[in-house]
């Protein structure tokens, strides 16, 4: 994250420090005009639910905006008159209960309100030093990979380079570990090291606060030469003969899991404008997609739209309360599996089991630390995607699966539809995919599998939804794009595709693919454009394969209008 926008943060979080400071003055401030009508005997019905609910707000925040010993205060004055807050009507016009509430209020607030007021201006200048965001993970999410071949054969390295190439990871070469770290690592996503660099310049990289993920190569593998790697910190080896798709399915694997980190998409309700605020850009300055919300009402629109994959909720929102939009949220089955985690400043631990009954996830205790938030929010995050890719994902290409794939281009018929746009679904097929399996066996075939959904990968854009349809068979999606850029773009990927080399049984071989692609928007149900497309993919069979074909090369039947 570049300085300036680090700085605009800090500026954000610093203003919102002041909008705190404010409102805590006005609470602070209703709280003396209580005790002045208490002291006055013109207590009001009232009152005691006001005092609760400004301590409680305090309680809650204080902390989060450096005001630790405030907040602290305020809930230890919050514990002693919630039973107060708690008490019916009839329970007030009783004289005896009058009477306590009196005894307890010249206890508890008279003595101790006037140094919630010192407490703010005295903790005003500390907070001003309280370095807000605690953590910062600062990797930039690169859009090119960058590997780095660290290698003393140059030639040997280039060679690796091109073949990586193909599977869309572009490489630079380096001669030493030395060499490639002068050169600078931040902007790189992985480096392979020859196993002999590893051990003789491995301790060079202990000086870098973060290192790109690494992959040892070495021709030796034994139990000594892996554990001496381990200790060296190394992510993964693999040994010679050098299986390209392997090494670059790997790659991919521990860039995309290093990428995933501080990703996710969080979605945070909570009535208080600042708390949100302050929440929001903890989360978003270390690379976490926020989705804020005010107002309980519109959380199912929201959600649909957002789709998060954890939702933090405030448990006492105005006439809202956390555990009833929970229980709420899971009458919908799609909600069922979503993790809601609650943020409260609630510590009794029954009433938290009791929330948690309701159908949330989680709790944490407000005031939570920007770095505390930002770690539990990350593993969550991390947690909810594992377990959503276990279920929505393909586990030999990470891709989606059949259904997924199905319902997705559904979707963006709908949403072209709607907004009159173009969008493609195409059907991608591996040619003579049998002989492949029957030559050079079915793990193998598993590999040029990984390896079209890799290339497919690396050349969509992020907006496109690609699925493994069936067996060698994919769908995909491209949204706000016509029939001829997808020509385009697939013909490239069968170009590509056309180019990677292969090794089975110690030959080289190659394979191609063929699409069959259709204009989405052109078709009534996903059905039929799958259909269309799949007719198309079969007309580009019988032609030849290895290339594109449209449904407007061939007969047009199933489309809206003939
Ligand atoms: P065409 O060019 O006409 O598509 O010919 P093809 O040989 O690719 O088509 P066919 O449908 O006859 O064969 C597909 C083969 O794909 C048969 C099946 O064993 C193989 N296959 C399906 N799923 C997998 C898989 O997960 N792994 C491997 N290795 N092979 C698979
Ligand atoms: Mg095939
Ligand atoms: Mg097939």
């Amino acid at each position: 994250m570049s300085d300036n926008k680090n700085s605009e943060v800090a500026r954000k979080l610093e203003l919102l420090k002041l909008r705190f400071k404010e409102k805590a003055t006005q609470d602070i401030a209703l709280l003396e005009d209580v005790v002045d009508r208490f002291n006055s005997g013109r207590l009001r019905a009232d009152d005691i639910s006001t005092v609760y609910h400004s301590l409680h707000r305090l309680a809650g925040s204080a902390g989060t905006f450096g005001y630790g010993a405030l907040g602290e205060e305020a809930r230890s004055l919050e514990n002693l008159i919630k039973p107060l807050a708690a008490m019916g009507e009839d329970q007030l016009n009783d004289t005896l209960v009058v009477e306590r509430i009196r005894a307890r209020l010249d206890q508890v607030l008279i003595a101790r309100v006037a140094r919630l007021s010192q407490l703010l201006s005295l903790e005003a200048a500390a907070a001003d030093r309280v370095q807000p965001v605690e953590t910062r993970v600062t990797r930039e999410q690169a859009d090119d990979t960058e590997i780095l071949i660290v290698d003393p054969d140059l030639d040997w390295a280039r060679g690796l380079a091109r073949n990586l190439e193909s599977h869309g990871l572009s490489a630079d070469v380096f001669s030493s570990l030395k060499a490639a770290i002068e050169h600078g690592l931040d902007k790189v996503s992985g480096l392979v090291v020859r196993d002999s660099l590893m051990l003789g310049e491995g301790h060079l990289l202990h000086s870098l606060p973060v290192r790109p993920p690494l992959i040892s190569i070495g021709a030796e593998d034994s139990f000594d030469a892996r554990y001496r790697l381990a200790e060296r910190g190394v992510d993964g080896f693999l040994s010679e003969p050098l299986d390209i798709p392997v090494l670059a399915d790997y790659l991919e694997r521990l860039i995309m899991e290093r990428a995933e980190g501080a990703a996710g998409r969080v979605m945070i309700v909570d009535d208080d404008p600042e708390l949100l605020e302050h929440y929001g850009l903890v989360l978003e300055e270390s690379g976490l997609e926020v989705r804020r919300v005010n107002n309980p009402a519109i959380i199912l629109s929201v959600l649909s739209e957002f789709r998060p994959d954890i939702v933090l909720m405030d448990v006492q929102m105005g006439a809202h309360s956390g555990p009833n939009l929970a229980r709420m949220l899971r009458y919908d089955p799609e909600w069922l599996g979503l993790p809601i985690i609650f943020l409260s400043s609630e510590e009794d631990r029954e009433f938290q089991v009791d929330a948690l009954a309701e159908g949330g996830d989680d709790f944490l205790t407000k005031p939570i630390s920007d770095s505390l938030l930002l770690r539990a929010v990350t593993v969550r995050c991390y947690r909810a995607r594992q377990l959503d890719k276990l279920v929505s994902r393909d586990s030999l290409t990470g891709l989606l699966k059949h259904s997924v794939i199905k319902s997705e281009v559904g979707k963006e018929l709908a949403r072209c539809q709607r907004l009159g746009q173009q969008s493609v679904v195409a059907m991608l097929d591996l040619d003579h995919f049998k002989q492949v399996n029957d030559c050079y066996g079915h793990r193998t075939g598993d590999l040029v599998i990984k390896g079209l959904a890799h290339l497919l990968r690396h050349r969509l854009r992020k907006s496109d939804v690609i699925g493994r349809y069936g067996g060698e068979e994919f769908m995909v999606a491209l949204p706000d794009c016509s029939v001829e850029q997808a020509r385009v773009v697939f013909q490239s990927v069968c170009d590509l595709m056309s180019r990677i080399s292969f090794t089975g049984g110690n030959k080289e071989f190659h394979v191609t693919l063929s699409v069959g692609i259709a204009p989405l928007e052109d078709y009534v149900s996903v059905d039929d454009a799958i259909e269309a497309a799949d007719k198309a993919l079969y007309s580009r069979k019988l032609s030849g394969r290895n290339g594109v074909t449209a449904t407007s090369d061939e007969s047009q039947s199933g489309k809206v209008g003939n």
